[in-house]
């Protein structure tokens, strides 16, 4: 199964995403996460697309062209994957389509402007595992460390106030007219996202036909 999760930044694509892999047992291929570990490491492609993360611009296309096209080369792809964060642009739809990729459903989760603006302002990442808290509806039991590995909790640089509402433009600009184009394949399911992980999950099992 190929999946796609289309949403605005901190609709939760992210999280959604993990919980359907594991219970399909296909990998998730976050383009955000493979820009932050190449930044971290301080590789060509980190010191390229830093700069456009932290502006909370798009990385150009070919850039992430070539890192998903290498990502999807790997053996773990063989029996599917979904795609968290890709595509960002028609111009990436229709690499995918060039690449001979058949997606079969795309999730779209909708959360409006004003929530997703309060979600990633108190968005809290463990700097060792990764998981994911918030300062006000799921902060870790001492609001500073990780209640899994103990690590300190921090925030992404691009989650700061300023770099929100520009991901949010850049989001309706570059990325929602990705809707249409998928609504127009008949593969696009509409989930609304809730306060609720679980209830969010429930609606994207249910959309997805695994429950
Ligand atoms: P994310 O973790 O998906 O929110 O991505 C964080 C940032 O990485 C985005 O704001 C973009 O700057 C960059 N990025 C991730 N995926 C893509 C993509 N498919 N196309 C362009 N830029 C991307």
């Amino acid at each position: 199964m190929k999946i796609i999760f289309l949403g605005a930044p901190g609709a939760g694509k992210g999280t959604q995403a993990e919980i359907v892999a594991q219970k399909a047992g296909i990998p998730t291929i976050s383009t955000g996460v493979i820009l932050r570990e190449a930044i971290k490491n301080k590789t060509p492609l980190g010191v390229s697309a830093q700069s456009y993360i932290e502006k909370g611009q798009l990385v150009p296309d070919e850039l992430v062209i070539d890192i998903l096209t290498e990502r999807l080369s790997q053996s773990d792809c063989d029996n599917g994957y979904i795609l968290d964060g890709f595509p960002r642009t028609i111009a990436q739809a229709e690499a995918l389509d060039k690449m001979n990729v058949n997606i079969d459903k795309v999730v779209n989760i909708y959360v409006p402007d004003e929530k997703i603006v309060e979600r990633l302002a108190g968005r809290r990442s463990c700097s060792g595992c990764g998981a994911t808290y918030h300062v006000a509806y799921n902060p870790s039991k001492d609001g500073v460390h990780c209640n899994n590995c103990g690590k300190e909790l921090t925030q992404r640089s691009d989650d700061k106030p300023e770099t929100i509402l520009n991901r949010l433009a850049v989001y309706h600009e570059q990325t929602a007219p990705l809707e249409e184009f998928y609504r127009n394949r008949g593969i696009l399911c509409d989930v609304v996202g809730q306060e609720e992980v679980a209830d969010t999950t429930s609606l994207t099992l249910k959309a997805l036909g695994l429950k």
